[in-house]
């Protein structure tokens, strides 16, 4: 199969590649390099199979061409992490909402099925003990710039829901909870590889806000091989599914493994989320995902654990050291 990665340099998209590829498919990336980084695809770069195209998913005419030419999209191009969306909220709007609109225009005219990558943050702020597909949104205000990457996501959402049962456009959603493993940057947030790198360093660990806050990591390779999974599967179209590890964690408590399993000589440092992310800022305490539907409908449930996650990203920094 011919295949287009939208945003495929970005961490989740390049590690999509590294396995597609293996499977002997052809590659296609789109990616503007804004959030992503040549860096995660350079080693594909001679792969006779693999091809990267630098640019937008704004560019409607290069965007055009490029769905004309693969079988299937996975669309993984947006602007990501809770810092970015907050320094570039109009940017993040723009390829978040536009970018979407191209692909999911592109793919019905020339028929091609989507994957497309939404968010858990589209929950907003429901606590729920384990969040279901059709749980309800709970969202801040609009003068909070975070709730914007909510929104932006669930249009587009609306949007290929849309396309599949007014066009019959085959599109497959996939909310992601925190994804995270060996290669990600912590630059926009990405609270795992920060922390690891804090404590290497034997510098302060930033914990934000009083600490208490809950996340659920998964291992990127976990959310990849869903990723496939959930492209092949027929009875998937039209459907939204959760892919997300339910094993819960606070960031003091993770902060604290962190330390402990490094032997780092780092202190845990409280930082007040205002002086971070500046006035006007709310997170969520707390995002666990349900999975059972994912489960029944392809059989997936993450293999890797948060001690395996931080054990492999640990051994990347220690092996490639690139901070
Ligand atoms: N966080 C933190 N210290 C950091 C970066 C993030 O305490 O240096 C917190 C952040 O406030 C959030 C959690 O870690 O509560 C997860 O943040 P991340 O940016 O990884 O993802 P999010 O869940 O916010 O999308």
């Amino acid at each position: 199969m011919k295949v287009l990665i939208t945003g495929g340099a970005g961490f989740i998209g390049s590690n999509l590649a590294k396995y597609l590829l293996k499977k002997d498919h052809e590659i296609l990336i789109i990616d503007d390099l804004s959030t992503g980084q040549f860096e995660n695809i350079k080693h594909m770069e001679k792969h006779p199979k693999f091809t990267f195209v630098l640019d937008s998913i704004l560019n409607y005419t290069v965007l055009d061409e490029l769905v004309s030419s693969v079988d299937i999209v996975y669309h993984l191009a947006a602007a990501v992490g809770v810092e970015y969306i907050i320094n570039n909220p109009l940017k993040s709007i723009e390829v978040n909402v536009q970018g979407t609109e191209n692909v999911l225009k592109l793919a019905h005219k020339y028929k091609k099925k989507v994957l497309l990558a939404s968010t858990s943050e589209v929950y907003g702020k429901n606590e729920k003990a384990s969040l279901e597909e059709n749980d309800d949104r709970i969202l801040g205000s609009t003068t909070i710039n975070r709730w914007s990457y909510s929104n932006n996501k669930a249009l587009d959402e609306f949007l290929a829901l849309a396309y599949f049962r007014e066009k019959k456009l085959p599109i497959v959603i996939v909310r992601l909870f925190n994804t995270t493993g060996p290669g990600q940057v912590g630059d926009y947030g990405m609270v795992v590889p920060r922390f690891i790198k804090q404590a290497l360093l034997n510098k302060p660990i930033t914990v934000y806000g009083d600490g208490e806050q809950t996340r659920c990591f998964t291992h990127v390779d976990d959310v990849v091989s869903a990723l496939d999974l959930l492209m092949n599967c027929n009875s998937c179209e039209g459907e939204i599914f959760n892919v997300g590890n339910p094993e819960e964690v606070s960031m003091n408590d993770l902060a604290k493994r962190i330390v402990k399993y490094l032997k780092s000589e780092s202190k845990i440092m409280h930082i007040s989320y205002e002086k971070v992310m500046g006035p006007n800022f709310e997170d969520m305490r707390r995002r666990v995902p349900n999975n059972d539907k994912i489960n029944k409908f392809i059989g997936w449930k993450p293999k890797m654990n948060l001690s395996h996650i931080i054990k492999d990203i640990v051994k990347h920094y220690e092996e490639d050291l690139r901070f």
